[in-house]
């Protein structure tokens, strides 16, 4: 729709111009920075950092019923640059003209409930929001629509050129990473560190594919995670980790998107994510907050982390229920069927603690909870959810998991409402699927295959006596027919078919 056709008093806000006061501030010492440089960790104290605006109170200035009308008109603009994450611009990159936006079709992924039957098993209402439906089939794809669009402005504006960026990756980091670099060509190329043999063929698939350089690292997620901060520490890269704090900023859509699917009734809603890094639940909090501060939605729903329990450290720190006992403990992981959260070492974790103390002070209830759930678990429930018409992959599985055990402990109720993440495609993890039907899951995953759960291919096997059709060799028509009439009687005996009445 052309903007002249919008209401009249909406048409100056729907299409955003640059704003805001941008800021790093340090989880650690408080110390800001100013944006103009690439910071990953606080050179005062090595912390973590987080973005925020320092005029963010200028967007209080519309009162919450004018800012869900200005994003709801604005699903109508054509403009390439808001038809992503950059539908909320004023809160994910306010700085960023339109130009420097990079869309690649991330974001508003489908919100899709679950059938009645599926529900029933879990014993509460719930959708899943599939962001496996992004460009390189995961959630990572916001993230890094943010951080290149901030990338391409410096590079635009002549701050930065020739920028390598480069991440560790369980997997889908790297595969979105490759993706907007490809995009971005030629001033931006892209290195990824993969821990060897630990992510899945079609993940390492992406990045080959994307043109990245590619390299396979002896160890588990968290080795190469030292090896990169190593390589950001000494030499000019971009670092596109979840580290990279404008990451977090365009994961925050997740949130909005949410709120805008349930016409920013938050009220009895219960988000579910799972946690591996912590990125993605700390830009979930971070999200809702800045939608409940600016009046757009009126409650906050009720988070729930959920985690492996053969990677659960955040999990674990929340068992203990005196803060003052609670410093952070790493775990030394074991392979997980969710292998895309297999961290024991999550690098957002000072992020999670302040949030997560924040979102309960601003909600007056303890409002983010986390689960753990078994391998087990993982596996059936994803494979349950597919049977029931999803393409959640395992940590979709994960979501689904911890919300059936949330439920069956009566910590949820019944007339709330969840909405599962499936992080990413099923395709990505199909492997996991294959090992499971054909019963060779190594031990170590502590998976027993379920015979109720099973599927397997069958070979039709029409019998020596009956010619078969070949690429290139066709059968004459007789045997043709014979082909045909034996073939379909096996199949139609096999599902028990009764013959069409005349
Ligand atoms: C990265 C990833 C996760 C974990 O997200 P964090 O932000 O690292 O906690 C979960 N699922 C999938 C599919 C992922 O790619
Ligand atoms: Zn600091």
């Amino acid at each position: 729709m052309k903007i002249n056709a919008f209401p009249s008093e909406l048409q100056s806000d729907l299409i955003p111009s640059p704003g805001g006061r941008l800021i790093y501030r340090c989880l650690g010492c408080q110390a800001e920075f100013g944006i103009q440089e690439l910071l990953y960790t606080c050179p005062q104290c090595r912390s973590v950092l987080l973005i925020y605006d320092a005029d963010f109170d200028r967007l209080k200035a519309n009162p919450g019923a004018k800012w869900r009308r200005i994003f709801d008109f604005r699903q109508m603009l054509t403009i390439p640059a808001l038809k992503g994450i950059y539908r909320f611009h004023e809160f994910i990159g306010p700085n960023l003209p339109l130009e420097s936006i990079v869309y690649l079709g991330e974001g508003h992924t489908p919100v899709v409930e679950a059938n009645a039957r599926l529900q029933d098993m879990v014993g509460i209402r719930f959708y899943y929001k599939n962001d496996g439906q992004n460009p390189s089939a995961s959630f990572k794809d916001r993230g890094m629509a943010s951080a290149f669009s901030y990338i391409n402005y410096l590079i635009q504006n002549g701050h930065i050129k020739d920028v390598l960026a480069i991440c560790a990756s369980t997997g889908d980091t790297s595969a979105a990473a490759a993706l907007y670099a490809a995009y971005l060509q030629p001033g931006i190329k892209s290195a990824v560190l993969l821990p060897h043999k630990k992510i899945t063929p079609q993940q390492l698939a992406q990045p080959l594919g994307n043109g990245a350089a590619v390299y396979e690292i002896p160890g588990v997620f968290d080795d190469c995670m030292k090896v990169v901060e190593a390589l950001s520490d000494k030499y000019n890269v971009a670092l596109l980790n979840s580290k990279n704090a404008w990451r977090i900023l365009g994961q925050e859509s997740y949130s909005y998107e949410i709120a805008q699917a349930f016409e920013y009734d938050m009220a009895d809603k219960v988000v579910v994510v799972p946690i591996g890094n912590a990125g993605n639940i700390t830009a979930v909090m971070s999200g809702f907050l800045k939608f409940y501060e600016t009046g757009i939605i009126e409650a906050l729903p009720k988070i729930v982390g959920v985690q492996s329990q053969h990677a659960n450290p955040v999990y674990l720190h929340y068992q203990q229920p005196d803060p003052k006992n609670r410093p952070f403990k790493p775990v030394t992981v074991k392979p997980s069927v969710a292998q895309a959260a297999m961290i024991g070492n999550p690098v957002s974790m000072p992020r999670v603690t302040y949030l997560v103390d924040h979102y309960n002070r601003i909600a007056g209830a303890q409002k983010v909870n986390f689960v753990e759930v078994s391998e087990q678990a993982i596996m059936d429930w994803q494979l349950t959810a597919n049977q029931n018409g999803h393409i959640a992959c395992t940590h979709g599985g994960e979501t689904l998991a911890g919300l059936a055990a949330l439920r069956k402990q009566g910590l949820l109720r019944e007339d709330e409402t969840a909405i599962c993440d499936s992080t990413a495609h099923a395709l990505k993890f199909i492997d996991f699927q294959t090992m499971y039907f054909e019963q060779r899951l190594p031990e170590e995953f502590e998976v027993e295959p379920q015979a109720a759960l099973i599927n397997a291919p069958q070979l039709v096997q029409p019998g020596a006596h009956v010619k078969t059709p070949a690429p290139g060799a066709p059968l004459e028509v007789q045997d043709m027919q014979q082909f045909i009439q034996v073939v379909s009687d096996q199949i139609a005996q096999d599902l028990d078919l009764k013959p069409r009445a005349h």
